[in-house]
């Protein structure tokens, strides 16, 4: 893809945007003066789509017209509405996913199962600077088990120098690690870097010593293409209300590949894991769900997915590779922008458009005093500590004037 440092020519691909038309789906946010910020947060919270209101509102008359007799037929089996759609967004089979719980909540019961450390293989790797959420629920995973972080606990850093991993590094460390290692887990895409690491090669490397891979797709789902079942994925987690646009809190979703739903290990266990055929005689055996929906604990939380069906819909009647198509022209206008209007403005995203997704990472001179300004002046993208702004245009409800204007708007205040 060529592109030119205009306006016009931004306008341009607008007007020959194929996925333009979704941006009316949503709800947009605007200033005081009534005009549309510009939101390039959708990989912290997506926003509202249009449609969430009668979704809910659905739901709200079912409980007030039927009570407990919504729960005995529509909301029985309501999670079963987010299996086909959610298996078509990673990449595997409907029986390999489910929606359930918060995100962290999920790692903790999913890593009950595939972080069960012996005496001889114990160590867990994970991406240094992972999500904080990600490190506690980790470190405490160790702890429970007796064990300590401190050896136990792989944390892969750049080589000096670098902000980002090589997959080779990444290779070379689970080999070396070898038989001790019995859990990988990376966070994917990194939500810092932005980075997106190589699942297929990881889960490669991770199998060849024996050790379970899992990713933490919260950055990742509704963003980059998946195909976690051909790649062999042990188990995945995700959250919904990023690039998934469910609504703040929504609840989150699992990867559990087929050839673990024959699951005697360890779990733990709820009546919503229950064989649906006995769920109901109350016995006091645990029979699991032989699919995903196996790990489930509790009923599910209706008033939260029905904003997910909502969203789902929307992602699902445009398809991923359409979205993701867009999202690489669309990420790759604003490096280019960056790139050839503010050179002292430095990506930390890999440059590679497969790996990356939305997001980049911009280190700006100036730092946080920069995104005050920008925020003031109607941008919604985020800071992290200790130094980067992350901008994320979102393919189903950003332009690419959006990205021109805000480009234009960094060199004003980068020149003040
Ligand atoms: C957003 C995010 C979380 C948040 O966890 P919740 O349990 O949903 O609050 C955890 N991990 C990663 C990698 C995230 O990006």
């Amino acid at each position: 893809m060529t592109y030119k440092n205009s306006r016009i020519f931004a306008e341009t691909l607008d007007q020959d945007d194929p996925l333009g038309a979704y941006r009316e789906k949503f709800h947009y946010p605007k200033n005081k003066n009534d005009n549309d910020l510009i939101y390039f947060s959708g990989n912290s919270l997506g926003l509202q789509p249009k449609s969430v209101r009668t979704f809910v509102e659905n739901e709200l008359d079912v409980w007030e017209k039927k009570g407990l007799l919504g729960q005995h037929s529509r909301w029985k089996n309501f999670h079963e509405r987010l299996l086909e759609n959610t298996a078509r967004m990673v990449g595997g089979d409907s029986s390999e996913v489910v929606v359930m719980n918060a995100l962290t909540v999920n790692i903790h019961f999913l890593l009950i199962s595939f972080y069960q450390p012996t005496e001889t293989r114990k160590k867990i790797m994970i991406e240094n600077g992972a999500f904080p959420s990600d490190q506690y629920a980790i470190k405490s995973q160790i702890e429970f088990h007796g064990l300590s972080p401190l050896d136990t606990l792989i944390e892969l850093t750049p080589r000096e120098g670098e902000s980002i991993l090589r997959t080779e590094d990444i290779i070379l460390a689970i080999k070396d690690a070898n038989q001790e290692l019995a859990t990988v887990m990376f966070g994917n895409p990194n939500y810092y870097t932005g980075q997106v690491f190589d699942m297929q090669a990881i889960t490669n490397a991770g199998h060849d010593v024996g050790a379970f891979v899992g990713f933490d797709l919260a950055h990742g789902t509704g963003n980059l293409l998946m195909n976690l079942h051909d790649w062999d994925v042990d188990f995945a987690a995700w959250c919904s209300y990023k690039y998934l646009c469910a609504g703040p809190g929504a609840p989150g979703g699992i990867f559990i590949h087929k050839r673990h739903h024959d699951w005697t290990n360890h779990r733990f266990a709820g009546w919503w894991g229950q064989n649906k055929e006995t769920r109901f005689n109350m016995g006091p055996d645990f029979d699991p769900i032989k699919t995903a929906e196996g790990w489930q604990v509790s009923n599910a939380p209706v008033m939260g997915m029905a904003p997910l069906l909502a969203a789902m819909d929307i992602f699902d009647e445009v398809g991923m590779n359409a979205i993701r198509k867009k999202s690489e022209k669309l990420t790759g206008f604003l490096e280019y922008l960056v790139i050839k209007i503010l050179p002292e403005v430095t990506i930390i995203t890999p440059e590679n458009s497969t790996e990356r997704g939305c997001q980049l990472s911009l280190v700006v001179p100036g730092g946080k005093k920069i995104f005050d300004d920008l925020s003031n002046r109607g941008v919604v993208c985020d800071w992290r500590n200790p130094d980067v702004i992350r901008v994320a245009p979102h393919p189903l409800f950003n332009r690419y004037t959006e990205v021109y204007d805000f480009v234009i708007m960094l060199k004003k205040i980068l020149a003040e």
